[in-house]
């Protein structure tokens, strides 16, 4: 049945496409180094040892036997390459590499003993029992190198459900099914081996080559499917985070803000939002340069990151602004972790060279009133911030619960101690001597 031209050829052009779409894939922004192209090259091969079958199976007298399936062990060899590189392992090509050398040199040497024409009977000019051993031998190296996809594959298996999970769970399988299709395969051959007996004449591998080429093809659909996974987690998480902090963007925290507010009106949770704003950062923008302003936005960002209550989300509403939301968390808690993340800043300035450079933020809370929206929330912590501001910068200040949308704003008290070793009364910024 294997051997109708038609499954050969249809083999050959799925693993044709798939070392397409491998290459296609792997010119994705980001997945230079995912191990695609040796998935892509390793598909090629997998197609030349496809051609090499059917010119087997068309001229049986070529001195074709046992090449389809030691050029089905170099592809295999690729992808274990690729899979390597996509998990972040170094490739070991030179091991990969030695694997596929003895059976090759042993095939072409019986090649140059018996010569390559064509008139040349292959089957009489080779002893079945030589071709036997190479044949075994190249199966038994296939098994390895599928047990070693498998290896590397279960640890990376996401424990969340979705795309990624499936695919590597799909070519793990896939992988059992082809290692236990060669075992089955050789199994009589190692028996007779172990017996010292004559290993059995080759009758046809082809049909189960064929197989086996579809086998890998469902590996590179499988290991394509992982690629496109990481990818689109990649740009997701792109998408949804700022380029410069890594904490989430304007949109991405406002989508969170909503839903945690919903969440907490059904659970009858508090939530409390704190709106960070760095001070006079345009000034420390004119005195270091932009790029030194960067780094202090990135450096707030990480001490966020480190600092914020778990289950906090952070994110950058523009600018020098930040905002944190606090799920299941009153305004005394959030307050606490607000001023601790003060004095935190300002004990700890933005490594720099030549000198550190010393910033300060001020920060204003909000804790969410029932049937309040994410937006009237974050209006009030706006005010709070406002009135940190006017009293002077450096400092926390919250909204306090009892006042009433649109009330004019009343003085309030500032919730720290100000000043510190690099803040001027004002808060300006200062170059450190
Ligand atoms: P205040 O204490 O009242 O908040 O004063 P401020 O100087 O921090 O606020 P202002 O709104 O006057 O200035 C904000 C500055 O932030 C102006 C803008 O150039 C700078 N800025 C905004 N985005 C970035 C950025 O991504 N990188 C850098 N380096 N600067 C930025
Ligand atoms: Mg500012
Ligand atoms: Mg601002």
């Amino acid at each position: 049945m294997f051997q109708s031209q038609v499954v050969v050829l249809i083999a050959g052009l799925f693993a044709l496409q798939m070392a397409v779409v491998c290459a296609v894939l792997r010119r994705s922004p980001g997945m230079g180094r995912s191990g695609l192209s040796s998935w892509a090259i390793g598909d090629l091969i997998v197609t030349l040892a496809v051609v090499l079958l059917a010119a087997h199976v068309m001229r049986p007298a070529w001195p074709l036997d046992a090449v389809p399936e030691l050029v089905l062990t170099a592809g295999l060899s690729m992808m274990v390459y690729g899979t390597r590189h996509f998990v972040g392992r170094p490739g070991r090509g030179m091991v990969l590499l030695a694997l596929n050398v003895p059976g090759l040199a042993a095939r072409a040497a019986h090649a140059v003993e018996h010569g390559f024409s064509p008139a040349t009977p292959a089957v009489a000019a080779l002893p079945e029992p030589a071709v036997a051993a190479l044949t075994l031998a190249a199966s038994v190296i296939q098994i390895l190198l599928l047990l070693e996809l498998v290896r590397i594959t279960v640890p990376r298996v996401p424990l969340k459900r979705g795309t990624g999970r499936l695919a590597a769970l799909s070519l793990i399988l896939v992988a059992l099914a082809c290692t236990t299709l060669i075992g089955v395969l050789i199994a009589p051959a190692v028996v007779m081996l172990v017996d010292h007996r004559h290993l059995p004449a080759v009758t046809s591998h082809d049909g189960i080559i064929v197989l086996l080429v579809f086998g890998m093809v469902g590996l590179s659909v499988s290991f394509a499917l992982m690629a496109h996974d990481r990818l689109r987690r990649m740009l997701e998480r792109r998408a949804r985070h700022d380029d410069l902090t890594d904490v989430l963007s304007r949109g991405a925290f406002w989508e969170e803000l909503e839903a945690t507010c919903k969440k907490a009106e059904r659970a009858k949770q508090p939530v409390t939002v704190a709106f960070v704003d760095l001070d006079h950062f345009k000034a420390i923008n004119d005195l270091y340069g932009h790029l030194a302003g960067d780094s202090v936005l990135r450096h707030f960002a990480g001490l966020l990151r480190r600092n914020a209550p778990p289950h906090a989300v952070i994110g950058r509403l523009g600018g020098e602004e930040f905002a944190i939301v606090m799920p299941n968390t009153t305004m005394e808690t959030g307050r606490a972790a607000s001023l601790r993340l003060n004095s935190l800043v300002r004990a700890t300035p933005c490594p720099s060279d030549p000198d550190p450079i010393a910033y300060t933020v001020s920060i204003g809370m909000a804790e969410r009133r029932e049937g309040e929206n994410a937006d009237a929330v974050m209006r009030r912590a706006d005010r709070a911030l406002y009135d940190a501001k006017l009293m002077g910068r450096n400092c926390v200040s919250s909204h306090d619960n009892g006042d009433a949308p649109g009330m004019p704003r009343r003085p309030r008290v500032r919730e720290d101690e100000r000043g510190g070793e690099h803040a001027s009364p004002d808060g300006a910024i200062k170059r450190q001597p």
